[in-house]
């Protein structure tokens, strides 16, 4: 996160209260719970044993902060090495991103730091990121990555940092109001313009778009 930012304008909602639209990625190994954050946060709903993403999916969620509503496009990422190379077309212009990893698994770390870096060298310059370790609900017998390890990383990169698990839902609406909050507070990042254009959806099996 750096970088001036500038007071991105939507339109006014009702009660004159503003909207703005924030473009927000999700990235991380596959399996490590993206798809499950986003319908945990915009459905509520978790699924055990949840079919992988293709492409990638969408979905939007408001949050309302301070006389400012935000309204999250949440573009959810495979995690697949294949799909890769489709990356760049959702992160350029992303004025936000959440970088998943589990806390059961040292490798979705190893690429968490990778997505990290990838982002501080491609993204939006004023992107504002998160980490957050989810499956914390199986911290007592299963975790690998310690909270600490996060933490340092996120504070390595100037990231925002949380555990969360989309199973039990701890979290989950934190990772969201706190981007809120900061760009309540530094104001909302200027999308790029090149960025993220055209991208066309289909279904996979009715549960998710892809590209
Ligand atoms: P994605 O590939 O990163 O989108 O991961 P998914 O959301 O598809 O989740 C992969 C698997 O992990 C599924 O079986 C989920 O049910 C499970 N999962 C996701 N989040 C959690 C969590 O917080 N706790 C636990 N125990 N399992 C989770």
């Amino acid at each position: 996160m750096s970088g001036a930012r500038t007071n991105g304008s939507g339109p006014p909602a009702q009660g004159g209260v503003k909207v703005q639209n924030v473009k927000l990625v999700l990235l991380g190994d596959q399996g490590v719970g993206k798809s499950s954050i986003a319908l945990r946060f915009v459905r509520g709903e978790f699924t055990e044993n949840s079919e992988a993403t293709v492409g990638a999916a969408f979905l939007t969620q408001v949050v309302n902060i301070s006389q400012q509503s935000i309204k999250f496009d949440i573009w959810d990422t495979a995690g697949q090495e294949r799909y890769h190379s489709l990356a760049p077309m959702y992160y350029r212009g992303a004025q936000a991103a959440v970088v998943v990893y589990d806390i059961t698994s040292q490798k979705s770390f190893t690429r968490a730091v990778s997505w990290i870096k990838e982002l501080k060298q491609q993204a939006n310059s004023q992107i504002v990121i998160l980490l957050t370790g989810n499956k914390a609900d199986r911290a007592a017998d299963h975790r690998k990555v310690s909270k600490d390890e996060g933490q340092r990383l996120a504070e390595e990169n100037n990231l925002i940092f949380t555990e969360c698990s989309a199973k039990t839902g701890m979290s989950v609406g934190e990772i969201f109001m706190s981007i809120a909050q900061t760009m309540a507070r530094h104001g909302v990042p200027s999308p790029e313009k090149d960025a993220g254009k055209s991208v066309k959806l289909e279904k996979d099996s009715g549960k998710k778009g892809c590209c």
